[in-house]
């Protein structure tokens, strides 16, 4: 598992051995440290600043997941998620070379915040994709100025992000918070659903009920949580979302 580049340092806040919602069968998941976007709903905001976590070189974060490799059946192995882990897009790179040197499937969880498709950005990404069997793209909100409410970020990078991909033949999956009166509104569902028809790669598209888990966190970090007030969607709210979006 020696790497040429091992000298990347990747800064993670934590990682979940036996994950089984962020790609293909059970994978280890490395949720790196840092995200330029403050989504209202976000429940890992301990994941927000870019100091601190804790420091592993490519070939140690492989090592570190391929203690649990016997678990990966079905198309299991390693997921990058955050965060925002394309802010680290060098040590994913690279841990994610050395995964595939070793036979492991490679999935990366990103917002796609931070995508820019002029160098020295984009030759980055088309490494990163050369190593990447899967992306995981959480699209926010379809609409520019209410994603920028949403998160602090206008879309358009991340939507050009997603056409780049399926122009490559990436496979995608697509993912949504569905936020009752925020991400809920029927004419961007509608407007989303024909965006995610545009694009050839996408695998899986899927709805994440907003819940209000991290609540506590924000008390505890000592910051406002905006969706105060907001309760997780209703079984018919969720039904009508995934019929719009073909579900
Ligand atoms: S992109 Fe993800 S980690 Fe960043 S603020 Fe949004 S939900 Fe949180």
């Amino acid at each position: 598992m020696n790497g040429s580049e091992n000298d990347i340092i990747g800064y993670v806040n934590s990682t979940e051995s036996f994950g089984a919602a962020d790609g293909p069968g059970v994978r280890f998941i490395f949720f790196m440290q840092g995200c330029p976007m403050r989504c209202m709903y976000c429940h890992n905001p301990e994941t927000w600043s870019t100091g601190g976590g804790k420091e592993y070189t490519p070939a140690q974060a492989l090592a570190l997941a391929c203690r649990y490799r016997s678990y990966w059946k079905d198309g299991g192995g390693i997921t990058v998620s955050g965060g925002e882990p394309l802010m680290q897009i060098g040590f994913v790179t690279e841990l994610f070379r050395l995964a595939h040197e070793n036979g492991i499937n490679t999935a990366i969880d990103t917002s796609g915040a931070v995508f820019d498709p002029s160098e020295p950005f984009i030759s980055e990404f088309d490494a990163l994709m050369e190593n990447t069997d899967l992306f995981i793209l959480d699209i926010k909100h379809i609409d520019s100025e209410k994603h920028r409410i949403l998160t602090g970020r206008p879309n358009d990078n991340i939507l050009a992000m997603a056409r780049y991909l399926s122009d490559k033949g990436k496979d995608m999956w697509i993912r949504y918070v569905l936020v009752p009166g925020v991400t809920s509104g029927e004419d961007d569902l509608k407007r989303l659903s024909r965006f995610i028809g545009t694009l050839g790669t996408v695998r899986r598209t899927e709805i994440l009920p907003y819940h209000t888990l991290g609540v506590a966190k924000y008390e505890k970090l000592g910051i406002d949580y905006r969706l105060r007030g907001i309760s997780p969607p209703t079984a018919e709210e969720i039904r009508n979302a995934s019929d719009i979006l073909g579900i």
